[in-house]
């Protein structure tokens, strides 16, 4: 992996995402190396990894958290950020670099709200300060059931267990939890929403946009019937339908 430290201008990016107000992407790259990855597109915001495979490299925005103190010094009024909105704020490099914490710190302390999504269990390590936070909520991403199906399509990224057993902590420790499945992957639907259903507040959907890029992983692995409109379609339908007959 290729990790090298840049200096960022700008820490809040408004964005249109609903119920945000700004995207925070401590991280240019993502070590996760998801085979999927919709957030390949970031490599032409580099100066160093424009032509690298991603997966292969990530930059540290090592400044990030002077940056996002002065710009939240002169806003006017308290917002609503997600960390991230591409390249995952607790891939392995956070753990060195903390900078994932450090802006939750610094939010915290401007009495912002945070979303936050990643695919990494790391997140318990913050859980002192998500605490703290009156208006947080936590999203894992699980887009599967099948750790098979993860060992292949998302080869760096923490094992479905661990993810699992990271969204019951939060959910234990009283902070309100997600789940987003997407890319919708090979799954056995009821059995991913049995073991989540649980622990979670709220569940989003999505297909899987970058067929192209894994098409042939998929063919290789006989998963081609995942590969098409209907299987996406069907595949959200069961899910939601289990979500919404859902007793609490
Ligand atoms: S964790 Fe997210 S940003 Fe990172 S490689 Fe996977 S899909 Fe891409």
């Amino acid at each position: 992996m290729d990790v090298i430290e840049i200096i960022t201008k700008s820490a809040l990016v408004r964005s249109k995402i609903s119920g945000v107000d700004y995207v925070i992407n401590p991280f240019l790259g993502c070590g996760h190396g998801c085979r999927y990855c919709y957030a390949v597109f970031m490599r032409k915001y580099s100066h160093h990894h424009r032509q690298a495979p991603w997966g292969t490299f990530v930059e540290v925005k090592v400044n990030l958290v002077e940056v996002l103190r002065s710009e939240l010094r002169r806003k006017k009024h308290r917002g609503r950020a997600l960390l991230s909105s591409v390249c995952d704020p607790y891939q392995p490099v956070e753990l060195k670099y903390q900078l994932t914490r450090r802006c939750l710190e610094t939010l915290r302390d401007y009495g912002w709200g945070i979303d936050i999504l990643t695919r990494s269990p790391l997140v318990t390590r913050d859980l002192d300060i998500l605490a703290e936070m009156p208006e947080v909520t936590v999203g894992l991403s699980i887009p599967t059931d099948n750790d098979q199906v993860r060992k292949v399509l998302e080869p760096n990224a923490p094992p479905l267990g661990a993810r699992l057993t990271a969204l019951q902590r939060l959910h234990e420790a009283g902070i309100p939890t997600w789940v987003f499945i997407a890319p919708i992957l090979p799954m056995n639907p009821r059995k991913l929403y049995e073991a989540i259903s649980a622990y979670i507040t709220h569940l989003r959907v999505d297909p899987l946009n970058y067929r192209n890029q894994v098409e042939e992983i998929f063919r290789r692995n006989q998963w081609d019937y995942a590969l098409t409109d209907k299987y996406a379609a069907q595949t959200r339908a069961a899910l939601l339908r289990m979500w919404a007959n859902k007793v609490n």
